[in-house]
Protein backbone atom coordinates (compact mmCIF):
# COMPACT_ATOMS: atom_id res chain seq x y z
CA UNK A 1 0.00 0.00 0.00
CA UNK A 2 1.26 2.96 -0.93
CA UNK A 3 1.21 5.99 1.90
CA UNK A 4 -1.13 8.62 0.66
CA UNK A 5 0.31 11.53 2.30
CA UNK A 6 -2.54 14.05 1.53
CA UNK A 7 -5.04 11.94 3.83
CA UNK A 8 -5.82 13.05 7.06
CA UNK A 9 -9.18 14.95 7.78
CA UNK A 10 -9.74 17.48 9.91
CA UNK A 11 -13.23 18.88 11.00
CA UNK A 12 -13.68 22.39 9.47
CA UNK A 13 -14.38 24.85 11.97
CA UNK A 14 -14.15 28.33 12.95
CA UNK A 15 -10.83 30.19 13.86
CA UNK A 16 -12.28 33.13 14.57
CA UNK A 17 -15.38 35.49 13.71
CA UNK A 18 -15.01 35.57 9.71
CA UNK A 19 -12.03 33.15 9.51
CA UNK A 20 -12.54 29.18 9.29
CA UNK A 21 -10.16 25.98 8.79
CA UNK A 22 -11.12 23.93 5.72
CA UNK A 23 -7.22 22.12 5.29
CA UNK A 24 -6.40 18.50 6.20
CA UNK A 25 -3.76 17.09 8.62
CA UNK A 26 -0.77 17.30 6.19
CA UNK A 27 -1.63 20.78 4.86
CA UNK A 28 -3.76 23.78 6.27
CA UNK A 29 -6.30 25.90 4.05
CA UNK A 30 -8.08 28.82 6.07
CA UNK A 31 -11.34 30.47 4.54
CA UNK A 32 -11.73 34.43 5.10
CA UNK A 33 -15.61 35.40 4.94
CA UNK A 34 -15.05 38.60 3.52
CA UNK A 35 -18.51 40.07 3.46
CA UNK A 36 -17.73 40.41 -0.53
CA UNK A 37 -16.28 36.81 -1.45
CA UNK A 38 -13.75 34.66 0.01
CA UNK A 39 -10.34 34.11 0.01
CA UNK A 40 -8.78 30.97 0.34
CA UNK A 41 -5.51 30.72 2.09
CA UNK A 42 -3.39 27.91 0.66
CA UNK A 43 -4.91 25.47 -1.82
CA UNK A 44 -3.72 22.11 -0.58
CA UNK A 45 -3.12 18.79 -2.20
CA UNK A 46 -5.27 18.65 -5.56
CA UNK A 47 -5.77 14.94 -4.40
CA UNK A 48 -7.74 16.50 -1.17
CA UNK A 49 -9.39 19.14 -3.22
CA UNK A 50 -13.05 17.23 -3.07
CA UNK A 51 -12.63 17.17 0.73
CA UNK A 52 -11.26 20.87 0.41
CA UNK A 53 -14.94 21.31 -1.51
CA UNK A 54 -16.94 19.72 0.77
CA UNK A 55 -15.45 21.38 4.28
CA UNK A 56 -16.29 24.44 2.18
CA UNK A 57 -20.02 23.27 2.09
CA UNK A 58 -20.24 21.93 5.13
CA UNK A 59 -19.33 25.40 6.84
CA UNK A 60 -22.45 26.86 4.98
CA UNK A 61 -20.39 28.61 2.01
CA UNK A 62 -20.49 28.08 -1.26
CA UNK A 63 -16.82 27.30 -3.14
CA UNK A 64 -17.83 29.53 -6.53
CA UNK A 65 -17.82 32.65 -4.38
CA UNK A 66 -13.96 31.87 -3.71
CA UNK A 67 -12.49 35.26 -5.17
CA UNK A 68 -8.94 34.89 -4.50
CA UNK A 69 -6.53 32.13 -3.76
CA UNK A 70 -3.49 33.71 -1.76
CA UNK A 71 -0.59 31.10 -1.18
CA UNK A 72 1.96 31.10 1.22
CA UNK A 73 4.40 29.48 -1.19
CA UNK A 74 4.91 27.17 -3.75
CA UNK A 75 5.59 23.88 -2.55
CA UNK A 76 3.15 21.32 -3.81
CA UNK A 77 1.15 20.13 -0.60
CA UNK A 78 0.44 23.99 -0.32
CA UNK A 79 -0.01 25.57 -3.90
CA UNK A 80 -0.98 21.92 -5.65
CA UNK A 81 -4.63 22.54 -5.64
CA UNK A 82 -4.53 25.90 -6.70
CA UNK A 83 -4.53 25.47 -10.76
CA UNK A 84 -7.88 23.58 -10.34
CA UNK A 85 -9.73 25.57 -8.12
CA UNK A 86 -9.04 28.55 -9.54
CA UNK A 87 -10.30 26.76 -13.36
CA UNK A 88 -13.52 25.71 -10.82
CA UNK A 89 -14.09 29.16 -9.59
CA UNK A 90 -12.86 32.14 -11.35
CA UNK A 91 -10.95 33.11 -8.55
CA UNK A 92 -7.18 34.89 -8.79
CA UNK A 93 -4.46 32.88 -7.83
CA UNK A 94 -1.60 35.31 -5.53
CA UNK A 95 1.91 33.92 -4.83
CA UNK A 96 5.23 35.42 -4.18
CA UNK A 97 7.36 36.47 -7.23
CA UNK A 98 10.28 34.02 -5.71
CA UNK A 99 8.21 30.87 -6.23
CA UNK A 100 7.37 31.41 -9.64
CA UNK A 101 9.38 29.01 -11.72
CA UNK A 102 8.14 26.47 -8.71
CA UNK A 103 4.01 26.24 -9.98
CA UNK A 104 5.06 27.16 -14.08
CA UNK A 105 7.00 23.75 -13.96
CA UNK A 106 10.16 25.47 -15.49
CA UNK A 107 11.94 24.22 -12.26
CA UNK A 108 11.34 21.11 -10.44
CA UNK A 109 11.18 22.21 -6.96
CA UNK A 110 7.54 21.89 -5.54
CA UNK A 111 8.85 18.70 -4.01
CA UNK A 112 6.26 16.68 -5.24
CA UNK A 113 8.58 14.16 -5.51
CA UNK A 114 8.54 13.93 -1.90
CA UNK A 115 4.94 13.06 -1.77
CA UNK A 116 5.05 10.28 -4.74
CA UNK A 117 3.72 12.11 -7.52
CA UNK A 118 4.18 14.28 -10.52
CA UNK A 119 3.06 17.94 -10.65
CA UNK A 120 1.27 18.20 -13.89
CA UNK A 121 -1.29 20.74 -12.73
CA UNK A 122 1.36 23.87 -13.23
CA UNK A 123 0.29 27.26 -13.42
CA UNK A 124 1.20 31.34 -13.69
CA UNK A 125 -0.20 33.14 -10.82
CA UNK A 126 -2.25 35.99 -11.61
CA UNK A 127 -0.63 37.89 -9.38
CA UNK A 128 3.39 37.86 -8.14
CA UNK A 129 3.37 39.63 -4.67
CA UNK A 130 6.17 41.66 -3.37
CA UNK A 131 7.12 42.88 -0.21
CA UNK A 132 4.65 45.21 1.24
CA UNK A 133 1.67 43.91 -0.75
CA UNK A 134 -1.82 44.13 0.37
CA UNK A 135 -4.41 41.88 -1.12
CA UNK A 136 -7.74 43.87 -0.06
CA UNK A 137 -11.47 42.44 -0.78
CA UNK A 138 -14.61 43.13 1.41
CA UNK A 139 -13.77 43.85 4.80
CA UNK A 140 -10.29 42.55 4.83
CA UNK A 141 -6.88 43.78 3.75
CA UNK A 142 -4.15 41.12 3.73
CA UNK A 143 -0.77 42.76 4.52
CA UNK A 144 2.10 40.25 2.91
CA UNK A 145 5.65 40.05 4.39
CA UNK A 146 8.02 38.36 2.00
CA UNK A 147 9.90 35.87 4.36
CA UNK A 148 12.17 33.96 2.39
CA UNK A 149 14.18 30.96 3.44
CA UNK A 150 12.32 27.62 3.46
CA UNK A 151 11.18 28.53 -0.34
CA UNK A 152 12.72 32.02 -1.89
CA UNK A 153 8.77 33.37 -2.74
CA UNK A 154 7.49 32.31 0.70
CA UNK A 155 4.76 35.42 1.91
CA UNK A 156 3.58 35.65 5.50
CA UNK A 157 0.25 37.00 6.09
CA UNK A 158 -1.24 39.48 8.44
CA UNK A 159 -4.79 40.67 8.76
CA UNK A 160 -7.96 41.35 11.06
CA UNK A 161 -10.41 39.22 12.18
CA UNK A 162 -13.79 40.16 13.32
CA UNK A 163 -16.37 39.12 15.26
CA UNK A 164 -18.61 41.42 16.36
CA UNK A 165 -17.03 44.59 17.94
CA UNK A 166 -14.22 41.60 18.78
CA UNK A 167 -11.46 42.57 16.41
CA UNK A 168 -7.82 40.85 16.66
CA UNK A 169 -4.41 40.73 14.60
CA UNK A 170 -4.29 37.19 12.19
CA UNK A 171 -1.17 35.65 11.13
CA UNK A 172 0.83 33.14 9.61
CA UNK A 173 4.42 32.79 8.73
CA UNK A 174 4.34 31.53 5.24
CA UNK A 175 7.06 29.01 5.46
CA UNK A 176 8.38 27.74 8.73
CA UNK A 177 10.10 24.92 8.07
CA UNK A 178 13.57 23.99 8.05
CA UNK A 179 13.33 20.82 6.16
CA UNK A 180 14.21 22.51 3.00
CA UNK A 181 17.29 24.33 5.26
CA UNK A 182 19.37 20.82 5.89
CA UNK A 183 22.83 20.44 4.49
CA UNK A 184 21.84 17.24 2.90
CA UNK A 185 18.53 19.23 1.10
CA UNK A 186 20.77 22.05 0.62
CA UNK A 187 24.06 20.09 -1.13
CA UNK A 188 21.57 17.82 -3.23
CA UNK A 189 19.81 20.73 -4.96
CA UNK A 190 22.81 22.90 -4.89
CA UNK A 191 21.26 25.20 -2.82
CA UNK A 192 24.01 28.35 -1.10
CA UNK A 193 23.82 27.88 2.84
CA UNK A 194 23.08 31.86 2.49
CA UNK A 195 19.21 30.54 2.46
CA UNK A 196 19.53 29.79 6.15
CA UNK A 197 20.35 33.20 6.99
CA UNK A 198 17.30 34.76 4.72
CA UNK A 199 15.42 32.15 6.88
CA UNK A 200 16.61 33.60 10.51
CA UNK A 201 16.30 37.16 8.75
CA UNK A 202 12.82 36.51 7.80
CA UNK A 203 12.23 35.24 11.78
CA UNK A 204 13.43 38.41 13.00
CA UNK A 205 11.17 40.58 10.67
CA UNK A 206 8.00 38.72 11.99
CA UNK A 207 9.16 39.74 15.09
CA UNK A 208 8.41 43.12 14.56
CA UNK A 209 4.02 41.93 13.46
CA UNK A 210 2.24 40.78 16.21
CA UNK A 211 -0.37 37.66 15.36
CA UNK A 212 -2.91 37.43 17.91
CA UNK A 213 -4.56 35.00 16.24
CA UNK A 214 -1.67 32.33 14.99
CA UNK A 215 -2.56 30.63 12.16
CA UNK A 216 -0.33 27.70 11.06
CA UNK A 217 0.04 26.59 7.32
CA UNK A 218 0.61 23.37 9.35
CA UNK A 219 -1.67 21.90 11.96
CA UNK A 220 1.12 21.24 14.25
CA UNK A 221 2.81 24.63 13.96
CA UNK A 222 -0.87 25.91 16.32
CA UNK A 223 -2.17 22.78 17.67
CA UNK A 224 -5.10 23.70 15.49
CA UNK A 225 -7.17 20.41 15.95
CA UNK A 226 -7.10 21.04 19.55
CA UNK A 227 -8.09 24.96 19.36
CA UNK A 228 -10.69 23.88 16.51
CA UNK A 229 -12.07 21.48 19.27
CA UNK A 230 -12.41 24.06 21.98
CA UNK A 231 -14.35 26.42 19.67
CA UNK A 232 -16.47 23.90 18.42
CA UNK A 233 -17.03 23.28 22.66
CA UNK A 234 -18.01 27.41 23.21
CA UNK A 235 -14.55 28.45 23.65
CA UNK A 236 -14.36 31.15 20.76
CA UNK A 237 -10.82 32.54 21.28
CA UNK A 238 -8.83 29.43 21.56
CA UNK A 239 -6.76 30.82 18.78
CA UNK A 240 -6.61 34.07 20.40
CA UNK A 241 -2.87 33.66 21.74
CA UNK A 242 -0.47 36.48 21.20
CA UNK A 243 2.38 34.93 23.00
CA UNK A 244 2.28 31.88 21.08
CA UNK A 245 3.44 33.61 18.01
CA UNK A 246 6.68 35.23 19.25
CA UNK A 247 7.08 31.40 21.19
CA UNK A 248 6.91 29.76 17.78
CA UNK A 249 9.47 32.10 16.47
CA UNK A 250 12.18 31.04 19.15
CA UNK A 251 11.69 27.86 18.65
CA UNK A 252 12.03 27.81 14.85
CA UNK A 253 15.00 29.92 15.24
CA UNK A 254 16.20 27.59 17.59
CA UNK A 255 15.80 24.57 15.60
CA UNK A 256 17.76 26.42 12.34
CA UNK A 257 20.69 27.36 15.08
CA UNK A 258 20.78 23.58 16.15
CA UNK A 259 20.68 22.42 12.44
CA UNK A 260 23.70 24.92 11.74
CA UNK A 261 25.49 23.93 15.32
CA UNK A 262 25.36 20.71 14.76
CA UNK A 263 26.59 21.02 11.08
CA UNK A 264 29.66 22.55 12.06
CA UNK A 265 30.30 20.05 14.55
CA UNK A 266 30.06 17.38 12.42
CA UNK A 267 32.14 18.99 9.69
CA UNK A 268 35.23 20.11 12.22
CA UNK A 269 34.85 16.31 13.27
CA UNK A 270 35.96 15.17 10.19
CA UNK A 271 38.44 17.55 9.38
CA UNK A 272 40.11 16.44 12.72
CA UNK A 273 39.35 12.96 11.25
CA UNK A 274 40.68 13.47 7.92
CA UNK A 275 43.72 16.11 8.57
CA UNK A 276 44.99 14.10 11.26
CA UNK A 277 47.17 16.61 12.86
CA UNK A 278 46.36 19.23 15.26
CA UNK A 279 49.48 22.02 15.71
CA UNK A 280 49.54 23.41 19.57
CA UNK A 281 50.28 27.59 19.14
CA UNK A 282 51.24 28.61 22.91
CA UNK A 283 52.36 31.98 23.81
CA UNK A 284 52.81 33.62 20.42
CA UNK A 285 51.92 37.50 20.31
CA UNK A 286 49.12 38.34 18.28
CA UNK A 287 51.02 40.94 16.15
CA UNK A 288 52.56 37.14 14.71
CA UNK A 289 49.77 34.57 15.11
CA UNK A 290 48.12 35.09 11.21
CA UNK A 291 51.32 35.70 9.82
CA UNK A 292 52.73 32.33 11.97
CA UNK A 293 49.27 30.28 11.10
CA UNK A 294 49.64 31.33 7.35
CA UNK A 295 52.71 29.92 7.69
CA UNK A 296 51.49 26.97 9.08
CA UNK A 297 48.68 26.64 6.74
CA UNK A 298 51.15 26.94 3.49
CA UNK A 299 52.87 24.22 4.94
CA UNK A 300 49.80 21.62 5.12
CA UNK A 301 48.74 22.34 8.22
CA UNK A 302 44.56 22.62 8.75
CA UNK A 303 43.82 22.17 11.90
CA UNK A 304 45.42 24.36 15.08
CA UNK A 305 44.82 24.83 18.92
CA UNK A 306 45.76 28.18 20.75
CA UNK A 307 46.25 27.67 24.33
CA UNK A 308 44.85 29.77 27.19
CA UNK A 309 47.95 30.43 29.77
CA UNK A 310 46.97 28.18 33.12
CA UNK A 311 49.18 31.08 35.07
CA UNK A 312 46.82 33.87 33.82
CA UNK A 313 49.69 36.08 33.00
CA UNK A 314 47.90 36.30 29.09
CA UNK A 315 44.17 36.98 30.02
CA UNK A 316 41.78 34.32 28.61
CA UNK A 317 40.25 37.42 26.91
CA UNK A 318 43.14 38.20 25.24
CA UNK A 319 43.67 34.38 23.83
CA UNK A 320 39.57 33.98 22.68
CA UNK A 321 40.35 37.47 20.70
CA UNK A 322 43.55 35.31 19.06
CA UNK A 323 40.78 33.03 18.25
CA UNK A 324 38.07 35.07 17.18
CA UNK A 325 41.14 36.81 14.78
CA UNK A 326 42.34 33.69 13.35
CA UNK A 327 38.64 32.51 12.95
CA UNK A 328 38.32 35.72 10.64
CA UNK A 329 40.94 35.61 8.49
CA UNK A 330 40.75 31.70 7.68
CA UNK A 331 37.11 31.13 7.46
CA UNK A 332 36.65 27.76 6.31
CA UNK A 333 40.62 27.31 5.18
CA UNK A 334 41.49 26.37 8.50
CA UNK A 335 40.17 24.76 12.08
CA UNK A 336 40.60 26.58 15.04
CA UNK A 337 40.18 25.54 18.36
CA UNK A 338 41.19 26.39 22.03
CA UNK A 339 43.75 24.55 24.27
CA UNK A 340 44.77 24.21 28.13
CA UNK A 341 40.95 25.11 28.54
CA UNK A 342 40.41 23.85 32.66
CA UNK A 343 37.33 26.25 33.34
CA UNK A 344 33.97 26.76 31.61
CA UNK A 345 34.34 30.45 31.40
CA UNK A 346 37.18 29.50 28.77
CA UNK A 347 34.66 27.39 26.80
CA UNK A 348 32.47 29.93 26.70
CA UNK A 349 34.93 32.63 25.57
CA UNK A 350 35.75 30.07 23.01
CA UNK A 351 32.37 29.19 21.51
CA UNK A 352 32.00 33.30 21.01
CA UNK A 353 34.93 34.01 19.05
CA UNK A 354 34.06 30.97 16.45
CA UNK A 355 36.16 28.15 18.10
CA UNK A 356 35.64 24.76 16.62
CA UNK A 357 37.07 22.77 19.52
CA UNK A 358 38.24 22.33 22.98
CA UNK A 359 40.99 20.45 24.24
CA UNK A 360 42.08 20.10 27.93
CA UNK A 361 45.38 18.11 29.39
CA UNK A 362 42.27 16.83 31.80
CA UNK A 363 39.06 14.97 32.30
CA UNK A 364 36.67 17.28 33.76
CA UNK A 365 33.10 16.60 33.07
CA UNK A 366 31.58 19.80 33.50
CA UNK A 367 34.14 21.03 30.77
CA UNK A 368 32.85 18.34 28.33
CA UNK A 369 29.43 19.16 29.06
CA UNK A 370 30.01 22.69 28.28
CA UNK A 371 31.79 22.06 25.47
CA UNK A 372 28.67 19.39 24.22
CA UNK A 373 26.30 21.97 24.50
CA UNK A 374 27.71 24.81 22.62
CA UNK A 375 28.16 22.69 19.77
CA UNK A 376 31.87 22.49 19.76
CA UNK A 377 34.02 19.17 19.36
CA UNK A 378 35.22 17.81 22.68
CA UNK A 379 38.65 16.72 22.88
CA UNK A 380 39.58 15.79 27.05
CA UNK A 381 42.83 14.48 28.25
CA UNK A 382 43.38 11.54 29.53
CA UNK A 383 45.90 8.62 30.68
CA UNK A 384 44.07 5.96 32.71
CA UNK A 385 41.45 3.59 30.88
CA UNK A 386 39.12 4.83 33.69
CA UNK A 387 39.78 8.59 32.38
CA UNK A 388 39.19 8.15 28.86
CA UNK A 389 35.95 5.84 29.42
CA UNK A 390 34.89 8.81 31.38
CA UNK A 391 35.68 11.21 28.95
CA UNK A 392 33.96 9.39 25.91
CA UNK A 393 30.83 8.38 28.31
CA UNK A 394 30.40 12.36 28.90
CA UNK A 395 30.09 12.82 25.18
CA UNK A 396 34.28 13.17 24.49
CA UNK A 397 34.43 13.13 20.25
CA UNK A 398 38.10 12.20 20.79
CA UNK A 399 40.17 11.46 23.71
CA UNK A 400 43.74 13.26 24.11
CA UNK A 401 46.14 10.54 25.61
CA UNK A 402 48.82 12.88 27.23
CA UNK A 403 51.70 12.56 27.53
CA UNK A 404 51.86 10.00 25.21
CA UNK A 405 55.69 10.58 24.74
CA UNK A 406 56.49 9.21 28.52
CA UNK A 407 53.37 6.60 27.97
CA UNK A 408 54.84 5.26 24.84
CA UNK A 409 53.17 3.99 22.07
CA UNK A 410 53.20 0.57 23.35
CA UNK A 411 50.97 2.14 26.51
CA UNK A 412 48.23 3.22 23.28
CA UNK A 413 48.19 0.23 21.26
CA UNK A 414 47.55 -1.48 24.43
CA UNK A 415 44.98 0.44 25.54
CA UNK A 416 43.33 1.13 22.16
CA UNK A 417 42.55 -3.10 22.56
CA UNK A 418 40.38 -2.96 25.00
CA UNK A 419 39.01 0.70 24.14
CA UNK A 420 38.76 0.53 20.44
CA UNK A 421 35.27 2.13 20.02
CA UNK A 422 37.21 5.86 21.98
CA UNK A 423 39.18 7.56 19.06
CA UNK A 424 42.57 8.17 20.40
CA UNK A 425 45.00 11.45 19.45
CA UNK A 426 48.54 10.89 20.73
CA UNK A 427 49.66 14.52 22.66
CA UNK A 428 52.47 15.63 24.42
CA UNK A 429 56.08 14.66 22.96
CA UNK A 430 54.88 13.63 19.15
CA UNK A 431 57.61 14.82 16.51
CA UNK A 432 57.90 14.27 13.41
CA UNK A 433 60.22 11.21 13.59
CA UNK A 434 57.75 9.26 15.87
CA UNK A 435 54.24 10.59 14.85
CA UNK A 436 53.84 7.49 12.02
CA UNK A 437 54.53 5.15 15.38
CA UNK A 438 51.55 6.60 17.16
CA UNK A 439 49.09 6.60 14.29
CA UNK A 440 50.21 3.08 13.91
CA UNK A 441 49.39 1.90 17.34
CA UNK A 442 45.62 2.88 17.46
CA UNK A 443 45.77 6.87 17.48
CA UNK A 444 43.28 8.05 15.21
CA UNK A 445 45.05 11.75 15.17
CA UNK A 446 48.12 13.57 17.12
CA UNK A 447 48.83 16.89 18.74
CA UNK A 448 52.20 18.72 18.14
CA UNK A 449 53.47 21.63 19.41
CA UNK A 450 56.24 24.10 17.96
CA UNK A 451 59.93 22.98 19.94
CA UNK A 452 62.81 25.66 20.59
CA UNK A 453 64.09 25.99 17.44
CA UNK A 454 60.39 27.00 15.67
CA UNK A 455 60.17 29.52 18.42
CA UNK A 456 63.40 31.37 17.65
CA UNK A 457 62.22 30.98 14.17
CA UNK A 458 59.47 32.94 15.50
CA UNK A 459 61.08 35.84 17.36
CA UNK A 460 63.51 36.31 14.26
CA UNK A 461 60.22 36.40 11.46
CA UNK A 462 61.79 33.26 9.73
CA UNK A 463 58.36 31.60 9.07
CA UNK A 464 59.34 29.69 5.98
CA UNK A 465 61.06 27.70 8.56
CA UNK A 466 57.74 26.87 10.25
CA UNK A 467 56.05 26.10 6.78
CA UNK A 468 59.05 23.57 6.35
CA UNK A 469 58.56 22.58 10.02
CA UNK A 470 54.91 21.89 9.22
CA UNK A 471 55.66 20.41 5.49
CA UNK A 472 58.20 17.65 7.60
CA UNK A 473 54.94 16.74 9.15
CA UNK A 474 51.68 17.37 6.87
CA UNK A 475 53.65 14.97 4.40
CA UNK A 476 53.61 12.45 6.46
CA UNK A 477 50.04 12.12 6.99
CA UNK A 478 48.53 12.51 3.62
ZN1 LIG B 1 6.85 23.92 2.05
Amino acid sequence: MKNKFWEGYVRPGRVFGNLYFVGTVPASSHLIDTGDGLILLDAGFPEAIDGLLENIRFLGFDPMDIRIILLSHGHYDHAGAAAELSRLTGAEICLGEGDLKMVTGEEDSSLAELFDVKYTQFFTPHRRLSDGDRVTLGNTDILCVSTPGHTEGTMSFFFDVTDGSARYRAGMFGGAGTNTLTGEFLSARALPSSVRDKFLASISRLREEKAEVFLGNHVGNNDTVGKLARVEGGEADAFVAPDEWYAFLDEREARMNEIIKKEKTMNALETILNEKAIMIVRGVSADKIVELAEAMWRGGIRVMECTYDASGKTPDEETARVIGTLVKHFGDRMLIGAGTVLKKSQVELTAAAGGAFIISPDTNVEIIDETKRLGLVSIPGAMTPSEAVTAHNAGADFVKLFPIGQLGAGYLKALCAPLSHIRFLAVGGVRPENLAEYLASGACGIGMGLNANDKAAIDRGDFDHIENTCRAISSQLK
